[in-house]
């Protein structure tokens, strides 16, 4: 008979149909690039809840980032046509967030405690480290963290460490000393770095089976995509939620506690979860952060009886990035071969294009894109890749003077900045008084005048009395300290007093929606933050204000989109900004990326540039084991983002680290077969002696890959730069910061008709004129360089 389902399964293929409906314990769904995994996840979803076989409730789905996260939401209730509330859709961090808020009061946190980010760590660590004198050990705060870090994903603590380390080595002595040492600060300033997030929460649940049990019998089906990326804690935090409910009841001991006998009301027999997890071993790319492999090739083992489902057709690109992708692939070895097919045909060829400079480079992807854009394919459907984000600003400079709308998808950035970092640091003392780095941070910012030696007065006087550093503050008289430093310090607490009053209403109550956007304003205002960047001199202070004006404008976007949002869900969110979670609505712009930041996203036109040797393969992979393998797939991800179109640029020279040094065209465009290729010009022309794609090979091998002067440069090489690297890639806000010594045009009146000279482009007539203030673009058609918009407060053009 009809299912209530039969719509959730019109137009998919018989092996995604059946990815949709099994209905078993275990369901691996293992396909490549564009074959649908991440809309069958979506799809069983939806089907699940049509069938009315699971609440909303029940469904614990996990993505790679947030953004991925809500898009699925929004699918799942576009398909069952209403709100699918109560549903966890979130990252791994997100969801660990909201158990440990929940259940942190069982193992020495709070509910308000702090998430470190990766900065605020090496803060932390970098403290320790200088006081354990550890770098005369080796142990730089780089080093320490990473190894830390790594451990955490391994669900290692510091004792756990030290039974398998080798304590004749007092390198590795002094390691686990500082591994525990910032464990205990963490603890003691009632905080969590991002590893923790996720190792905490399997430890609380294999150290409290109680909890567990509630969360194993409230999430009946968990869904994993991109599951070839998890990390040995993630596949543990899976592997603790699928447990059948009572299992784990057996009494264990945390800290020497025993906790807990099994409650014979809970049915030892009853299931774990139902889970799904969708993945690729070719986009496996996050090996260096701890992501293994294994949780896909060791699936069938840990989960015995598990289904396994192929999916082969693509759905996304053309045959010919089909076939780009699968050659370029197959050249790893150890990996089980799948061929990808897809009907839509050949569609067009790749382009490539390799320039002098990566200036040239820039401006071919910025002319191209001009050209699509001509030709119906809306800005959003384009996007450019590149292997590190300093790659970006050639790129940068090119779209500003070029007036082409774009974006920089790499939220965390803005989040990176000083001053934003001290307004939360505000909220977060607010929030969390035992945050002594937080505190540390805003002590003296604005300057009043409290140097370090008050500080550790502070700190010592909390430490002897037994109360937090915030407890100390408003306990000035007590510290010993001059009148004008002790009033100082009553200033701030007060104003903290007074933010937590608006923020942190009594329990019961709710603070208004506002409140964190009012409490941001009222902590900058009264603190004298905002008056101290307005008195400054220091342009980069004008950028600072309009910074932290854009988080109060963050915070009341959160006001709208979470009514019942508070301080908590605010940081939460703020401190879990990932990667691929921009701030701005990306519409109507070219978005710009790292591969890595790309993965599960598709776009009409794909430019992949920086297809070298040292960038892809990226030149710190070159010693590292599995390092090529991991690039190589790391390039599959970004050509198998494309739709219709490819690009694939080079450069032949690259300015780096302000060195310019001889690029060589990267072994994977080797890979490719060069009949699926077009170059629109290869390293062979532009030795200009003419030249083929063999050519381009040749010059890889070292034959005459140099002789860059007969061909000159031919845009940009010479291009000042333009500005700092914005974090959002705003238009109006980045030409309203251009340095002064920098081309300003400032009120250039153009009008149609008008004549022009561009330093690039040579003489031209303005066509029309639009937009307003520092946004005014410039239509112009130059004689020889054809129609341009330009910028034209900051374009190199005098008016004739
Ligand atoms: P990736 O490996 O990049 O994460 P994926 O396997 O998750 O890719 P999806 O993103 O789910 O693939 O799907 C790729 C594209 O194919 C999407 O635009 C999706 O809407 C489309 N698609 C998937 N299945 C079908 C189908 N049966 N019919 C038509 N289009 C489909
Ligand atoms: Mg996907």
């Amino acid at each position: 008979g009809p299912r209530a389902d039969d719509d959730l399964l019109a137009g998919l293929n018989p092996p995604q149909r059946e990815a949709v409906t099994y209905r078993g314990q275990a369901l691996l769904i293992v396909a490549g690039a564009g074959s649908g995994k991440t809309s069958v996840l979506t799809r069983r979803i939806a089907s699940l809840l049509r069938n009315r076989e699971a609440w909303p409730s029940q469904i614990l789905a996990i993505t790679f980032t947030n953004k991925a996260a809500g898009e699925m939401r929004e699918r799942v209730e576009h398909l069952i046509g209403d709100s699918a509330r109560g549903m966890w859709i979130s990252t791994f961090h997100s969801a660990c967030v909201r158990i440990l808020r929940r259940e942190a009061e069982q193992f020495g946190f709070t509910k308000s405690f702090t998430i470190y980010d990766s900065g605020d760590s090496r803060a932390l660590i970098k403290r320790l480290v200088k006081e354990h004198e550890a770098d005369a050990f080796g142990l730089t705060p780089a080093a320490t963290q990473s190894k830390i870090s790594k451990l955490k994903n391994e669900l290692s603590d510091a004792e756990s460490y030290a039974r398998s380390a080798n304590m004749a080595d007092p390198a590795e002595r002094v390691f686990i000393e500082l591994f525990g040492a910032y464990q205990r600060e963490l603890q003691r300033a009632n905080a969590f770095d991002f590893d923790d997030l996720i190792a905490q929460t399997v430890f609380l649940f294999r150290a409290f089976p109680k909890v567990a049990d509630v969360y194993r019998r409230r999430f009946r089906h968990i869904l994993v995509d991109e599951y070839q990326d998890t990390n040995h804690a993630q596949y543990a935090l899976i592997h603790e939620l699928t447990r059948p409910i009572g299992s784990g009841a057996e009494p264990q001991s945390m800290g020497g506690m025993m906790i807990f006998e099994p409650d014979p009301a809970d049915d030892p027999d009853r299931a774990g979860a139902s889970l799904t997890v969708v993945g690729d071993s070719d986009q496996s790319i996050y090996a260096f952060r701890g992501a293994d492999i294994r949780n896909i090739s060791e699936f069938e083992r840990d989960y015995p009886g598990a289904k396994v489902v192929l999916l082969e057709q693509n759905y996304r690109s053309t045959q010919n990035i089909l076939s780009a992708a699968n050659a370029v692939i197959s050249n790893n070895f150890d990996r089980k071969d799948k061929k990808l097919w897809t009907d839509v045909g050949a569609g067009e060829q790749i382009v490539g294009f390799t320039g002098y400079s990566q200036h040239d480079e820039a401006q071919f992807v910025a002319d191209e894109i001009e050209t699509l854009h001509r030709g119906g394919v809306d800005y959003s459907q384009i996007a450019v890749f590149y292997r590190t984000n300093s790659q970006s600003r050639a790129l940068e400079e090119i779209f500003i003077r070029s007036a082409l709308p774009y974006k920089i998808m790499g939220g965390t950035k803005f989040y990176e900045r000083a001053e934003i970092k001290d307004a939360l640091a505000y909220l977060v003392a607010v929030a969390n008084p035992a945050d002594e780095m937080a505190l540390r941070r805003i002590i003296n910012k604005p300057r009043r005048g409290i140097g370090d030696v008050t500080v550790e007065a502070i700190s010592r006087y909390a430490q002897d009395e037994g109360i937090t550093f915030r407890d100390a503050l408003a306990n000035s008289s007590a510290l010993g300290v001059g009148p004008k430093i002790q009033s100082a310090i009553a200033h701030l607490d007060a104003v903290l007093a007074e933010a937590s009053e608006l923020m942190l209403p009594a329990s019961g109550e709710l603070a208004p929606p506002t409140a964190v956007a009012e409490g941001v304003q009222l902590l900058l205002n009264k603190s004298g933050y905002y008056d101290a960047l307005r008195a400054s001199k220091d342009a980069q202070d004008e950028a600072r204000i309009e910074n932290l004006d854009e988080l109060v404008a963050v915070a009341r976007e959160f006001a709208r989109n979470n009514p019942d949002g508070t301080l908590l869900d605010f940081l939460t969110e703020v401190a879990l900004v990932s990667d691929a979670d921009d701030l701005e609505d990306a519409s109507g712009s070219v978005s710009l990326m790292t591969m890595h930041t790309a993965k599960g996203l598709e776009y009409d036109a794909v430019f992949v540039t920086g297809v070298e040797e040292d960038l892809i393969p990226h030149r710190i992979s070159a010693g590292e084991p599995g390092g090529p393998q991991e690039e190589r797939r790391l390039f599959y991800v970004g050509i198998t983002r494309a739709r219709k179109r490819l690009y694939l640029s080079l450069a032949m020279t690259r300015a780096q680290f302000g060195e310019v040094t001889v690029a060589m065209p990267s072994r994977f465009l080797q890979e490719i077969p060069s009949e699926l290729l077009t170059w629109r010009q290869s390293p062979g022309d532009v030795n200009s002696r003419g030249g083929t794609q063999s050519r381009a090979l040749n010059a890889r091998r070292g034959a005459g890959f140099g002789g860059s002067g007969g061909g000159g440069t031919r845009y940009g090489d010479d291009l000042v730069p333009l500005a700092r690297r914005e974090p959002s890639g705003n238009l109006e806000r980045f030409a309203n910061k251009i340095p002064a010594k920098v081309r300003d045009n400032g009120d250039m009146q153009l009008a149609p008709g008008d004549r022009i000279r561009h330093d690039d482009f040579g003489e031209g007539r303005v066509d029309a004129v639009t937009g307003e203030g520092a946004k005014r673009v410039a239509h112009v058609r130059f004689d020889s360089a054809g129609p341009k918009k330009l910028l034209i407060k900051i374009a190199p053009i005098e008016k004739l």
